[in-house]
Parts: structure tokens; sequence; C-alpha cells
């Protein structure tokens, strides 16, 4: 089974072009919008998330502050996509809890692919110790 990963970006040229890296390798669910997504993680939640800090509504970085907010999706890895490709961003944005920042355009396939792999990487470790954390209480 393919991992999964929410897409949340209101730009469809760039919905479309991670469509096209992306989606021989993932199952990718789109939403246009902050109020969207937050929504549709209540029916079902991915493996990661592909995060625009630009959108309608409420802005990306109000979206991760409500995921870290949610118990149940507190540790959902979540990777900022921005344009604005500054320094203190990436640092600001690192300090809101995002897992990794990529800067659009996006023209190196790979690093982007290098950022989902490493929050998936991170997901499957966090769970794997929860776990054994649960099989140790368990044997207590
Ligand atoms: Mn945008």
């Amino acid at each position: 089974m393919k991992p999964t990963i929410a897409v949340v970006e209101d730009n469809p040229d760039n919905r479309m072009l991670l469509q096209a890296f992306l989606s021989d390798d993932y199952e990718l669910t789109e939403y246009e919008d902050g109020v969207g997504v937050l929504e549709g993680l209540k029916e079902s939640v991915p493996d990661l998330v592909l995060l625009d800090i630009s959108l309608p509504g409420i802005d990306g970085v109000e979206v991760l502050k409500r995921i870290r907010a949610d118990a149940r999706l507190r540790s959902l890895p979540v990777i900022a996509l921005t344009a604005h490709a500054m320094a203190s961003d990436r640092e600001r944005l690192l300090k809101a809890g995002f897992d990794d920042y990529v800067s659009k355009p996006i023209v190196d396939e790979e690093i982007l692919r290098a950022a989902i792999q490493q929050g998936l990487a991170r997901l499957r470790k966090q769970e794997e110790m929860s776990t054994t954390l649960a099989f140790a209480a368990e044997k207590r």
C-alpha cells in the first residue's frame, strides 16, 4: 500500500505539479484550503501533510497550530510549502513546529522527496517506539 499524503495548496497548477511528481509513489488527497483539510483530517488521517503557507482563509501556520493542538494529529509529519524562500522564514516555520520546509517553485523533485521520506521515517520511528512502550507496559 502506498503511503498517504494530504496536499493542501490553493494553486491548481501547483497541485497538478505535485500530482505529477508524487502520485506514482503516494496516495494523494487534495485540499484547496485550511478549513477543508481540518475537516478532512476528522475523517481520515494521512501519513504526512504537505501544507502551503499562503492559503485563503486561515493560513498554513494556523492550520499547523490546530494540528499540533489535536492529540490525535499531534505527531503527524507536516512539511511547509512556501514561496517565501527567506532564511528567517525557515527558522520561523521550523520553530512553529513544521517538520521541514520546501520552497516554491519546486524545481528539484529530489528535495521534495527527501523531505517526505524523512517525515515518514520519523513517523515510523515514533510508531515503533510507542508500540515498544505499550508492550513494556503490558509486561510490567
Ligand atoms: Mn498558496
